[in-house]
């Protein structure tokens, strides 16, 4: 389980998180929802150590994450997906599976990429392709199979359906959905678009302006008119 405990941090004078706290399940995805500049991006990323955590705690299975180098938190189970989808566009799609791998110093078992194969077919078919001439969608599909690779326990997914089409998003959610199923993986998942995140998710927060506004089931959140309005855009 990780679990944030009264987290902040900011740019300078930006507060843009402000005593954070949330919980994400093992083998559930928790949505984390607010609009722009709600400190959404942030959260994953002082989580992950990219931004200093000014003070609170992050912990995974009773383990202090915060503090520990970046470099070193694939390792010890924590996978970082951040919007953008970043490929090296110049290496092959499975050269870019391989680092996932490497990040956490993994070897690579022909299994391994077999299985992302199986999850992901359109990289199946492109394995031996340049990744610059991946769709967005295939994408999406190829940093979040580079994530797996290092065998997280934690997935933390930053808009990972920003720009696709239905169809795709669709597609990635349901795979995502499998995953936590199947493989009892935790994910922490950061979306504009809230109506499909929590149509998936288990659980949900809403930040505003970095704290916390309100945390509860899914179908809870989805049910409430008033946020919805307020807060969720749909
Ligand atoms: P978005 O969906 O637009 O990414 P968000 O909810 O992810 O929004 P953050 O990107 O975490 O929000 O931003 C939270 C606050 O921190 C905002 O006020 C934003 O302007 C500010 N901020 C984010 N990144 C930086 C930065 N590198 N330097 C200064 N301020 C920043």
């Amino acid at each position: 389980m990780l679990t944030v405990d009264d987290l902040s941090a900011g740019y300078g004078p930006v507060r843009a998180l402000d005593g954070v706290s949330l919980t994400a399940a093992r083998g559930e995805i928790t949505a984390v929802l607010g609009a722009n500049g709600a400190g959404k991006t942030t959260l994953l990323r002082t989580i992950s150590g990219l931004v200093r955590a000014r003070s609170g705690t992050v912990t995974l299975d009773g383990r202090v994450l915060t503090g520990v180098p970046t470099e070193n938190l694939p390792r010890l189970g924590l996978a970082h997906v951040p919007e953008g989808r970043g490929v090296l566009a110049e290496l092959t799609v499975e050269e870019n599976l391989r680092l996932g791998a490497l990040g956490a110093r993994r070897r690579l078992s022909a299994g391994d990429l077999a299985r992302i194969y199986e999850l992901f077919p359109p990289l199946a078919e492109r394995r031996t392709r340049l990744a610059h001439v991946l769709s967005g969608g295939e994408r999406q599909m190829l940093v979040i199979g580079r994530a797996l690779l290092s065998r997280p326990k934690v997935l933390l997914l930053d808009e990972p359906s920003l720009g696709l089409a239905p169809r795709i998003v669709v597609q990635i959610f349901e795979l995502l959905r499998g995953l936590v199923r199947d493989d009892g993986l935790t994910v922490v998942l950061v979306e504009q678009n809230a109506r499909s995140a929590l149509s998936i998710a288990d659980h949900g927060v809403v930040l505003n302006l970095g704290k916390v506004v309100v945390r509860d089931t899914a179908a809870t959140l989805a049910g409430d008119d008033g946020l919805r309005h307020a807060y969720l855009g749909f």
